[in-house]
């Protein structure tokens, strides 16, 4: 393969940066721009092994210093000669480090290229280099255990050990269907059903979890909605944990739309805390009321706040009904439940099964919001073991192979001929085999790693 580099870690200023050369010649291209202090070369550095030393122009001028690795095929990440350069994490230093290498044959790498390398090499499947991705974009506990799950290579095995069965079985389907005239043996159309109802099942079940799972994962689309001064902003901070908006007495304070991840147990709420929906003549504050409705549109969870001290008036029954027009997951927030109430949770029962009061100056209500989300969302007792789809791409996979599985066995239990069965796990084996990237066209392999970052 011919040799790629990259620059390994975020462009921007910072400690240290890692430049990347993996292919065959990776070694000797770094040779020509690396200097061991200790060493004679890098030629004669084994794998698994580190150097400090001057990083140098072609002309021997010296770039920086810093610490090389080396690995050598097939013992690397992408399974090529490796080798990483850590060099200062200056963008300027950074950038020349990389156009050194350039200079010294390498390319370019594109997005996701090492991964794509060590994929087509044997290293990992095309689940495992999904996960590795995910890995890097988890941001909480329950996504990075997910991906490290995966990336063990947990989906792969489940869904390539069904996959084998089918395939062994298309093999003694074969020869049946060479020879229509004679019956499939009782015994093995009983494994051939008990396979596929066993193989549904197993779909069935980590289809059934992908939902919660990408909620967990992604986190949900919430927008805090309520008129002006019943308390939005201080709700947004008692969730983010700590002051962000601004908090004032002055009613439309909050204009612009403010977004913000809250992390309530495992669940984290990317929150926007909005203007109101109410009608306005002010123009700056319409803006903010229309962008408000064009995010409740989008938002999977709403959180209404209103002012527990406060009969509701027109602009506060205009909301429940807007929002409940809206047919969302809604939590019905009655905030300044430190103050006389005037407000009853009864009142609410029709807009949304979960109200709550709580007083988000005092800090108190937390829990029953985050208990109200997590029963809306369904990932109460989630169990964060369990395996799931990391994306659409693998959630289609599975649901094609369903479809085709199902339909074999109907036709099996119909009585329909072999053929037919047989046709229909043929597509449904080839979709698992698309899953876990076995038997991937180079189309679907480009797009997976097209969603890469460069470096990695
Ligand atoms: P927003 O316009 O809906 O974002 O409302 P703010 O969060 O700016 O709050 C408006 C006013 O209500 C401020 O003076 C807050 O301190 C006050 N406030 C907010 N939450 C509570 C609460 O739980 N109890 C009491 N007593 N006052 C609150």
């Amino acid at each position: 393969m011919n040799d790629i580099c990259a620059v390994s870690t975020p462009l921007a200023e910072g400690g240290i940066s890692v430049i990347r050369i993996s292919g065959d010649n990776a070694v000797k291209i770094v040779a020509g721009v690396f200097k061991p202090l200790s060493r004679k070369s890098v030629e004669d550095m084994e794998g698994y092994t580190c150097a400090y030393g001057k990083i140098t122009d072609k002309d021997g001028r010296a770039v920086d210093d810093g610490v090389l690795t080396v690995f050598r095929a097939p013992k690397s990440y992408t399974g090529e000669n490796v080798c990483e350069i850590s060099c200062h994490g200056g963008i300027f230093v950074t950038k020349k480090v990389l156009r050194l290498c350039i200079e010294q044959g390498a390319s370019l790498a594109g997005r996701g290229e090492f991964t794509k390398r060590a994929f087509l090499n044997g290293k990992l499947s095309l689940t495992q280099a999904e996960a590795v991705m995910d890995a890097i974009s988890a941001q909480g506990e329950y996504a990075l255990n997910s991906a490290n799950l995966t990336k063990e290579g947990r989906l792969f095995k489940k869904i390539s050990d069904m996959s084998e069965r089918f395939v062994k079985i298309l093999g003694e389907l074969a020869a049946w269907v060479d020879y229509p005239e004679e019956d499939l043996p009782e015994i093995q159309e009983d494994n051939l059903r008990e396979s596929l109802e066993e193989a549904l099942c197993g779909l069935n079940k980590i289809l059934a979890d992908y939902d919660s799972g990408m909620v967990l994962k992604n986190g949900v689309d919430t927008v805090i909605v309520g008129k002006p001064n019943v308390g939005k902003s201080t709700l947004m901070n008692m969730l983010l944990g700590f002051d962000r908006s601004i908090v004032t007495d002055v009613a439309g304070t909050t204009r612009d739309v403010i977004e913000e991840r809250a992390k309530l147990g495992e669940l984290i709420l990317k929150l926007s805390d909005t203007a109101g929906i109410h009608d306005t003549q002010d123009k700056v504050e319409k803006i903010g009321v229309d962008i408000a409705r064009k995010k409740l549109a989008e938002a999977m969870l709403v959180i209404e706040v209103f002012d527990i001290s406060k009969e509701l008036d027109g602009e506060d029954r205009e909301l429940l009904e807007y929002v409940k027009s809206l047919n969302k997951k809604t939590i019905i927030v009655l905030n300044k439940s430190d103050l006389k109430s005037v407000l009853r949770k009864e009142d609410f029962e029709e807009y949304s099964d979960h109200v709550t009061e709580i007083s988000a100056k005092l800090d108190e209500g937390r829990s029953s919001i985050q208990k109200a989300a997590e029963e809306l969302l369904g990932v109460t007792g989630y169990d964060a073991d369990s395996t799931i789809f990391a994306n659409e791409r693998q959630k289609s996979c599975a649901e094609r192979a369903k479809k085709y599985l199902e339909a074999a066995l109907e036709s099996l239990n119909i009585g329909e001929t072999l053929d037919a069965v047989t046709v229909m796990i043929d597509y449904g084996a080839d979709a698992l085999l698309e899953l876990t990237g076995e038997k991937a066209t180079e189309a679907v392999v480009d797009e997976v790693f097209s969603k890469f970052c460069v470096g990695k």
